[in-house]
């Protein structure tokens, strides 16, 4: 394969691994990614941003997930962190489940994590829904997935 067909086998193979993952996920959060597109890159950090494996942008009218591909974490592992924080402002931020959020992500919150609630929430999220969650965050526990359970139902 030419560079250029390579690229984009492994573009179309991410594709359809990201629909598979999304397919996973309850019918509301689904229902949310709709208006996304996907987008994968080939280095380990996204092109043009050293600093990150994944990105949920707005360009103009389309709404984006990039995700890179990291050494550190699986492109599965990435794009459902970067599903999180859609997830996140749509059915946490400002809401009455936001307070439960909170409790949960002082708990959970490793050392070496950076950033605030939300990055909590990413990472459990992901790790909540992924087939392949990192062993840094163990297998969710029971106060994690009945928080999970009950945003999927939240409004
Ligand atoms: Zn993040």
């Amino acid at each position: 394969m030419g560079t250029t067909d390579f690229k984009k086998f492994l573009n179309d193979s991410a594709s359809q691994e990201a629909k598979k993952t999304i397919n996973i996920l309850p019918s509301k959060y689904k229902n949310l990614l709709k208006d996304y597109i996907f987008k994968f890159d080939l280095g380990t950090t996204l092109k043009g941003d050293k600093e990150n494996v994944g990105v949920v942008q707005k360009i103009k009218d389309k709404k984006e997930i990039r995700v890179a591909s990291s050494w550190s974490f699986s492109r599965e592992f990435i794009l459902l962190h970067e599903i999180g924080h859609v997830i996140y402002a749509n059915f946490v931020a400002g809401k009455p489940i936001a307070k439960i959020w909170a409790k949960l992500s002082k708990k959970y919150k490793q050392k070496n994590e950076k950033g605030n609630e939300e990055e909590t929430f990413c990472h459990r999220f992901a790790a909540n829904y992924s087939q392949h969650p990192p062993t840094m965050f163990g297998k969710t526990t029971e106060d994690l997935a009945s928080f999970f359970k009950q945003l999927e139902k939240s409004n």
